[in-house]
């Protein structure tokens, strides 16, 4: 019971938290891009792929997988940091720089040391705002995939300012030892090499010569002198796994990683100068997919993906690709086909669900409005703050005729991208139509008292909820719990 009620005000105070990072920020997203904001991309492959390599390495440290998370940073430069508790940020500059999959491994060992040493509690402390503003930018383009932005299957997304990146700074020397050492323990734990680790570092170290400025964040976020090399070089070289190979299955799905974000990211004509035609790997098709795609030379990309179904035709991520690029064309009933297959062949994935979905609804027949909301609604159950699945959800309900529904899940949606009047307005009409102390009542009524408190807290004038069956303990729990998280937030703002 003390559990359930924990959980229950933390998630309170996780939407408040969210909301207040995107009423915010949302008004200037286009800029924080311009000036450098935080982006994160998502790509269910690529999640799925830092999921695989970084999960026995989460456990070996003893920590619960579930509860530290991966992003992928949009950013050219070489970096990775642990910020805002167990959140493991990595940019896409580093993935593409790596050599091999055993340096990602490294790099990620590297962090979940930081981790799990004592380095977060000195590193927040001195940094506690910058390392929660950081955080709030990824919540807020958790929320935000809206967008959909149709990259691909990625979406872009933009958060907190430069301030997160530049304020993410610098473990000690001390601290850099402890997480080499903790990474050589993770990796001997799960009976992988830490070469990759130095390997990475051995690039890194010749910077050291160079002007700060020239440097890669990485360098200074976590220094890198000849002495920490020389010593993570003895201590690799005594580990009984020092020449363990790589497992087939990690060599393979990083590279295929390195040439989608090769593809997506890099010129297409630089691509496919590194990936020829006459290169006819799956990497190399794969590359040149996302190459043909961004050339908008959609016959080109279809022949290249095609290619990778026909030889491997239970790929559910190849299904996914090829569905993005039929949607963003306008091939609809082809779209849904391709995200069709996707999704049988990985059910679990929320983000082929919801791009199904939007498919289906973009071909507005009727019949197709029953599937759509049960994937929706399986999406929502995975990714509850992606706010693009709520609209979709609305959507979807709208034109089966399901108002009620249709409110919660509009009020739902605001109450992600921080329209206040709005998310009110709509829980309290879903409310009107739900039957008492239903799951879809209550859950309306959690909606409407989340914003009200949100706003007496903004100062906003509201009018105090009347109807409440919540009783006096419940109430005073959640404010409490939201209060705290808005004073650090407020400290957060006012710093910046
Ligand atoms: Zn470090």
């Amino acid at each position: 019971m003390r559990r359930k009620n924990y959980i229950y005000f933390f998630r309170r105070a996780f939407v408040a938290m969210l909301i207040l990072a995107v009423a915010q920020f949302v008004p200037s997203l286009s800029h924080a891009r311009d000036k450098g904001g935080l982006s994160i991309l998502r790509d269910a492959e690529i999640e799925s792929t830092l999921r695989l390599l970084s999960e026995p390495i989460f456990i070996a440290a003893g920590l619960d997988p579930n509860s530290v998370r991966t992003f992928l940073v949009r950013d050219k430069t070489l970096n990775a940091f642990v910020a805002g508790g167990q959140n493991v940020f990595l940019h896409t500059g580093l993935l593409l720089a790596a050599d091999n999959v055993d340096e990602v491994i490294g790099v990620i060992a590297h962090e979940t040391g930081h981790i799990s040493g004592s380095h977060l509690a000195r590193y927040e402390e001195g940094l506690k705002g910058a390392t929660a503003y950081s955080v709030l930018g990824v919540l807020l383009g958790a929320a935000a995939i809206a967008a959909g932005s149709g990259d691909a299957g990625m979406a872009v997304m933009m958060g907190s300012q430069e301030a997160a990146r530049r304020s993410v700074l610098s473990y000690s020397r001390i601290q850099e030892s402890a997480a080499d050492q903790a990474a050589i323990t993770f990796l001997d734990k799960t009976q992988q090499s830490s070469k990759g680790l130095v390997s990475f570092l051995d690039q890194l170290g010749e910077q050291e010569l160079l002007i700060t400025k020239n440097r890669d964040p990485y360098v200074r976020s976590h220094p890198v002198t000849s002495e920490r090399i020389s010593r993570l070089h003895d201590n690799v070289n005594k580990s009984p796994y020092a020449n363990a190979p790589s497992r087939p299955e990690y060599v393979e799905a990083f590279k295929r990683m390195q040439a989608k974000l090769f593809g997506y990211l890099k010129p297409p004509e630089v691509t496919l100068q590194k990936y020829p035609e006459s290169d006819q790997s799956l990497y190399a098709y794969y590359a040149r997919t996302f190459a043909y795609y961004r050339q908008h030379d959609v016959k080109s990309a279809l022949r290249e993906i095609d290619t990778l179904i026909t030889r491997y035709p239970h790929d559910p991520y190849f299904y996914d690709t090829k569905g993005q690029i039929l949607f963003e064309n306008g091939f609809l009933d082809d779209a849904v086909r391709a995200y069709e297959e996707a999704v049988r062949y990985e059910p679990d994935q929320a983000m082929f669900r919801i791009s199904l979905a939007q498919a289906m609804l973009s071909l507005e027949q009727p019949i197709l409005n029953g599937p759509a909301v049960k994937h929706l609604q399986f999406a929502v159950s995975r990714e509850p703050y992606n706010s693009f699945a709520w609209r979709q959800l609305s959507i979807a309900y709208n034109r089966a005729g399901n108002e009620a529904m249709q409110r919660l899940s509009t009020a739902e949606e605001f109450l992600l991208t921080g329209k206040l009047e709005p998310a009110i307005v709509n829980a309290k009409k879903a409310q009107e139509s739900f039957e008492k102390n239903t799951p879809a009542w209550v859950r309306a009524q959690d909606i409407q008292m989340t914003v009200e408190s949100l706003m007496l807290q903004r100062g906003q004038k509201t009018k105090p909820k009347k109807d409440s069956s919540a009783t006096q303990e419940h109430q005073h729990g959640y404010v409490s719990a939201y209060h705290e998280k808005y004073q650090e937030l407020n400290t957060i703002w006012a710093m910046h």
